[in-house]
């Protein structure tokens, strides 16, 4: 089709199609394992499955209100009370989300304004720096290093200044699977105190940490909690990464904000899911029992390719593994997840596209978050690969 005009000047001129949709899509091509974008190849459980179905029979199939459920709002204030010990007001402080991604946006669609700086740590999740932009804000970013990704907080202090209107964290880390120490957190919280900082914090991983650690939220330190949008996830928590369902906390001043955003971003998110979860998160085993189940297909996986040439990087969170190829090939990293996947079919993600400048640490990241039988099929090629 002639396109009129024809030419408009993009407004993400970097930005091509994200690597998440380019690797599941040459996974497809290939019928290849697809470890690379992050979702479960098991079911979601039949009972919440039955619940959002009975949701739609009963007929709460129209708009749900601007900010969510108050019964599920409700529900997700308990859960917060019980996991953190803090309190948020389901009336004004939570709201109900199609998604972390748009949660996140829309934190930075309120709050960003032409020449507002915003920091991100990379490699970072790819949607942070394009909303950022899309909003006139300039990003700030600090390079976190393998092989241990962590902050470097006096340079986070030096970089810091009139304009720096946000910082955003992710904790546990996604690509990296590193999870922020409550010294991390004060530090931030120090930082942070007396400024108008706005802190964005991912917590989409909030449930799957390993090793017995503790998640820090931004929610648990006063003075970060003051001034955070906290996103989470029930993808993640519930095994149905597309039902894109997730939510957002933060006081009242902030979310005010956020809910102008909101109502004209999506205005409100699905009506029989939002009933079903209500019931569903009445059951917190449904979301306490997570880190152990993930836990043991985390260790499963390193353990079955321990005798393969990949390094395993430490993983204390999220469904995602680091492996270094660092003694198997020079390749820059998105030239050998493109080999690994059309010739030995396994399909990873190459770990410089979190980083601006194409950092090339020969890393990929896998998603374990699958089957036994898919994770044994995975390690068998991996462990092939020489
Ligand atoms: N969060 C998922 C990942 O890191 C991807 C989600 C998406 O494709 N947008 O793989």
């Amino acid at each position: 089709m002639r396109a009129y005009p024809s030419v408009i000047k993009s407004k993400l001129p970097q930005v091509g199609t994200t690597i998440f949709t380019v690797m599941s899509q040459l996974a497809n091509e290939h019928q290849a394992i697809n470890l690379s974008q992050g979702f479960p190849d098991f079911k979601s459980d039949e009972e919440l499955i039955k619940m959002v179905s009975e949701a739609m029979q009963k007929g709460f199939n129209q708009y749900a209100p601007m900010p969510g459920l108050m019964a599920l709002r409700e529900e997700i204030a308990k859960k917060v009370a019980l996991l953190y010990s803090v309190d948020y007001d389901p009336e004004t402080e939570i709201t109900v989300t199609a998604g972390g991604t748009q949660a996140i946006y829309t934190a930075i669609a309120a709050t960003i304004s032409e020449g507002d700086e915003v920091i991100i740590f990379t490699p970072a999740y790819d949607c942070y720096e394009p909303a950022v932009e899309l909003n006139g804000g300039k990003v700030v970013f600090i390079q976190l290093l393998a092989p241990d990704y962590s902050v470097d907080w006096n340079l986070v202090k030096k970089l810091i200044n009139q304009r720096t209107k946000m910082i955003i964290i992710n904790t546990p880390h996604n690509p990296t699977g590193k999870i922020l120490s409550k010294n991390d957190m004060l530090s931030l919280e120090k930082i942070v105190s007396n400024t108008d900082i706005v802190v964005l914090s991912d917590e989409v991983y909030e449930h799957i940490i390993f090793d017995k650690q503790k998640h820090q939220s931004a929610c648990k330190f006063p003075h970060l909690a003051e001034r955070s949008f906290i996103v989470a996830s029930f993808g993640k928590t519930f095994h149905n990464t597309g039902w894109k369902m997730g939510y957002c906390l933060a006081p009242k001043n902030l979310m005010k904000e956020f809910r102008k955003a909101h109502q004209f971003i999506v205005f409100s998110v699905n009506t029989p899911i939002q009933y079903a979860l209500t019931e569903y998160l009445k059951n917190e085993n449904n979301y306490l029992s997570l880190s152990a189940f993930y836990q043991e297909k985390r260790d499963f996986f390193v353990n079955s390719i321990k005798n393969s040439k990949f390094q395993v990087l430490p993983s204390q969170g999220t469904y995602f593994q680091l492996l270094s190829y660092a003694n198997i090939s020079d390749e820059k990293d998105t030239d050998f997840a493109i080999r690994l996947t059309k010739e030995f079919k396994i399909a990873s993600i190459p770990v410089s596209v979190f980083y601006h400048k194409n950092v090339d640490e020969k890393i990929l990241r896998f998603c374990f978050a699958k089957k036994q039988e898919t994770l044994e099929q995975a390690a068998e090629i991996l462990n092939r690969i020489s």
